[in-house]
């Protein structure tokens, strides 16, 4: 985009900000002296008045011969007011510092404007200082941050990393690809080029992908999402390519985009209307990854905490296509990450860092890095000369009670029904011959909502699916809300997401794949309009009578009540399965498949 419109625009801005702060001193109302509002007020024409310090403002009830609607007005002391009316002379307050406060009300507001885009043309300019108007400036919003200078001699090794041993191996591959890229090209392997490292905050995501780079030792790009929204629409998209092309240049390298939700939210309509900035940003990146050339040897890595945000584009073939879980630490993990920051502390001989890691369920590798932190600081301030097992303990207690008010952490109790609950989901999945196997039962709080998981691996790909396996998989879902009613004595709104997932497959049985015998074989409800999700809110009509609504209520509830009925009498029968499970898994924290107790199906 051209640079002079850019400038005609900020000035206009300017422009318009000095205007508006001039009106917002003098807003149209009349001043008035405080003896005629006074006045005013004792014949009962105010309609209004707002009082704030001395100053009051208000309306009059009727226009003023001089078309003024409102007044401003500054009070007088009541004793002085009282002596001044007596003797008729007409009198108004001024507020205090009066004539420093009217100059700096009017003067600040366009300073602090200008002040503003100084400092953001300096930061666009990479701070060379050339001013508003200098070749650094403004001028040369195209340009990159400084920022862009690839580290080059990344000292951080995977051995810095523990407890994500599964996002260690997937990202082995990407390292002795950057070490030896044309060794890779020699075969025409094919080599991922954007891999996004997903996971909840302080699980070691950014440490991940500078280990990548220092174990590869290749020099490392390092931005974050948020850094490509800028207020000047265009410069963002210009980054990306000023990244790029610095990228290229240095291969092998990597480039690494941390928050990447921060750019990449799914393109929407914005409440601006048309094309945003993040918009145009976002789509210079999937320019970018989608032109590059296979035998560069450039990796992009991205990090988030959500990527149920983000556009589904970035994940489509060539571009981040290979996601790595880096989740929250199990207990073995804990007792390594411990270790890893433990490194270089004394401990006393009574420190059992097996016992640490039970007590820390759901810490991140942040918060374990915290806690060895805080144990040294108590251990120092207690002027001892090494960290003893109480520091440990006092520092747990003080995070978890942090931790406790982000509700990230469970209290014994709700561990109690999430291990149920899960081993519910799992133990269902076990006994139906339909369900995909369970891979993984865990109760480390994982992502944002899930307080337990149950992982199940479909056994093949699928296009159809059967009335019996979705009735199967009502029932697995509803696993979680069986086990709770079975230990009782009360449900809990843990079960909320697979109600929702079990109800969402219901209707479909009844509305759409004309799955039941009294409402079938008719489409109630089409797909469409689905795909456009929120933003298409188009309010269709209903196309079936208040009958069949009802019908189809009835038919949903059924189903979802059987399902719950069957996965009752499932666990029923596996009691004894349940509750080991349930206690192993308390004690154990994530548990696989295989690791299940045995069970009896129906029948
Ligand atoms: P994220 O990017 O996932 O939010 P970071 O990589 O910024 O998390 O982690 C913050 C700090 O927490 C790291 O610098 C490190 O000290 C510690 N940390 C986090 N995860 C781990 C881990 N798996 N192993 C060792 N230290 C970790
Ligand atoms: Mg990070
Ligand atoms: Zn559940």
């Amino acid at each position: 985009m051209g640079k002079l419109p850019l400038m005609q625009i900020s000035w206009a801005i300017a422009l318009g900000f000095l205007i508006l702060s001039l009106v917002g001193q003098y807003g149209g109302s009349e001043p008035i002296p405080y003896s005629r509002f006074q006045q005013l007020l004792e014949s009962g024409q105010i309609a209004k008045a707002v009082v704030s310090g001395k100053q009051i403002r208000g309306d009059f009830k009727e226009k003023q011969a001089n078309g003024a609607t409102s007044f401003v007005t500054n009070a007088v002391p009541k004793d002085i007011a009282a002596e001044l009316a007596a003797k008729g002379v007409e009198f108004s307050g001024a507020p205090a510092s009066s004539g420093f406060a009217t100059l700096l009300g009017w003067v600040l507001p366009p300073l602090l404007f200008v002040g503003v885009w100084i400092a953001a043309s300096r930061l666009m300019g990479g701070g060379k200082g050339g001013g508003m108007f200098g070749a650094g400036g403004l001028l040369s919003v195209g340009q990159s941050k400084a920022k862009l200078v690839a580290e080059t001699d990344i000292k951080v090794s995977f051995d810095d990393v523990a407890g994500v041993d599964e996002a260690k191996e997937e990202l082995h591959e990407i390292v002795d690809f950057l070490k030896k890229p044309e060794e890779f090209n020699r075969l025409g392997a094919h080599i991922p080029r954007g891999i996004m490292l997903v996971g909840p905050p302080g699980t070691g995501k950014t440490l991940l992908a500078r280990a990548v780079a220092g174990e590869a030792g290749v020099p490392f790009f390092s931005t974050n999402g948020a850094e490509f929204v800028e207020m000047f629409v265009g410069v963002g998209a210009a980054r990306v390519r000023d990244l790029f092309e610095q990228a290229r240049a240095k291969a092998p390298c990597i480039i690494f985009i941390d928050e990447l939700d921060a750019l990449g939210r799914a393109r929407g309509v914005s409440p601006a209307g048309g094309q945003d900035e993040k918009e145009q940003t976002l789509n210079q990146l999937l320019a970018e990854m989608d032109g590059f050339d296979r035998s560069v040897a450039v990796v992009i890595l991205a990090a988030t905490n959500r990527p149920e945000i983000l556009d589904p584009a970035l994940l489509r073939a060539g571009r981040f296509d290979r996601q790595v879980l880096v989740d929250r630490p199990e207990k073995q993990g804990r007792v390594q990450i411990l270790k890893v920051h433990l490194k270089k502390m004394p401990l006393a001989p009574d420190v059992d860092l097996e016992a640490i890691a039970g007590l820390t369920p759901g810490f991140t590798g942040a918060d374990l890095a915290n806690l060895a932190n805080e144990a040294a600081v108590r251990a120092t301030r207690r002027k001892a000369d090494s960290i003893a097992m109480e520091d440990f303990a006092e520092s747990v207690e003080r995070i978890v009670a942090g931790l406790e008010k982000r509700s990230r952490v469970l209290i014994p109790r709700e561990r109690r029904i999430v291990a149920y609950h899960e081993m519910g989901h799992a133990l269902v999945a076990k006994a139906l011959p339909l369900a995909d196997p369970v891979q993984k039962v865990s109760i480390i709080p994982r992502g944002i909502a899930a307080l337990g998981y149950t992982m199940q691996h479909p056994m093949e790909d699928r296009f159809l699916m059967g009335q019996e396996e979705l009735r199967t998989r009502l029932a697995v879902l509803m696993g979680g809300r069986a086990a709770e009613t079975l230990i009782g004595p009360d449900v809990s709104t843990g079960a909320a997401d697979d109600l929702a997932k079990a109800t969402d497959i219901a209707r479909g049985m009844v509305m759409r794949f004309g799955m039941n015998d009294g409402l079938g074989p008719v489409a109630w409800d089409t797909e469409q309009g689905r795909f456009l999700g929120e933003q298409g809110a188009f309010w269709q009509p209903r196309r079936y009578s208040e009958q069949t609504a009802r019908e189809i209520d009835d038919a949903v509830r059924t189903l979802l009540r059987e399902a719950l009925a069957r996965a009752i009498a499932l666990l029923e029968k596996n009691r004894v399965a349940l509750d080991a499970g349930a206690t192993r898994l308390l004690a154990e924290e994530a548990l696989t498949g295989a690791e299940l107790p045995d069970v009896v199906g129906e029948g």
